[in-house]
């Protein structure tokens, strides 16, 4: 049952979250409303209230789950977004999370991101972090996530609340970019370790 896949990605999105709290917070304070984070974080500690049902499911119904979870508790712009990409990853789930299916599976949920929130790279959000590691997944995650990430300080926003602020959004980064690339890195480094463990997913990454 890959829903257990789930659950422990979303344990370690989770921590990662609340030891990254107080500077995404910052991070909104100065180009949206600061809530960002406790949006995520509301959506992860839901997701964990139904973890036996999850972890019970295939990949592609836990997917659904969640995607239902997030949708009905994660606020804001990101609440909608984040549902869309793991819908569009429960359509294209595979039955062997290898490192191609997981890359087409994330590849498509991305897709479904961008026709939800219309945009894509470049309007300064968590698209500049999430194109670019779909782009380029079998390479080097966490620093594609990184470059992403840092790439929003010096743009315009486009989209969101922080494009409210025109010109005066520049020489900050995106705290959806900085959310995005602290769960893709975490994630990261739990895959790596549960195939080092030896479970069902080793062959991811
Ligand atoms: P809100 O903008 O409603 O306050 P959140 O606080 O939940 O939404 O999330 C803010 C983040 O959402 C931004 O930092 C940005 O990365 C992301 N975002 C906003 N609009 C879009 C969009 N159209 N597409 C992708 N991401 C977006
Ligand atoms: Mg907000």
């Amino acid at each position: 049952m890959n829903g257990k896949l789930i659950v422990d990605c979303c344990d370690s999105a989770y921590a990662a979250l609340i030891r990254h709290t107080d500077e995404i917070a910052e991070l909104d304070q100065r180009i949206g409303d600061g809530d960002h984070i406790y949006n995520l974080i509301r959506g992860l500690e839901a997701l964990r209230t139904m973890r036996a049902q999850i972890e019970a499911a295939d990949l592609g119904e836990a997917l659904q789950l969640a995607a239902a979870k997030v949708l009905s508790t994660v606020g804001g712009s990101s609440g909608p977004l984040l549902a869309s990409l793991l819908v569009g990853m429960s359509r294209t789930a595979p039955r062997e999370c290898t490192t191609a299916g997981v890359a087409t599976m994330y590849a498509a949920g991305v897709e479904a991101m961008q026709q939800r929130g219309k945009t894509g790279k470049g309007s300064k959000t968590m698209m500049d972090v999430l194109i670019p590691v779909a782009e380029r997944f079998r390479e080097e995650l966490p620093k594609e996530a990184e470059r992403g990430m840092m790439s929003t300080r010096e743009m315009l926003a486009l989209k969101g609340r922080a494009s409210f602020l025109g010109e005066r959004s520049r020489g900050h980064i995106d705290p959806g970019a900085r959310s995005s690339q602290v769960i893709i890195t975490a994630l990261c480094a739990q895959l790596a370790e549960s195939r080092e463990r030896g479970r069902s997913h080793e062959e991811v990454f």
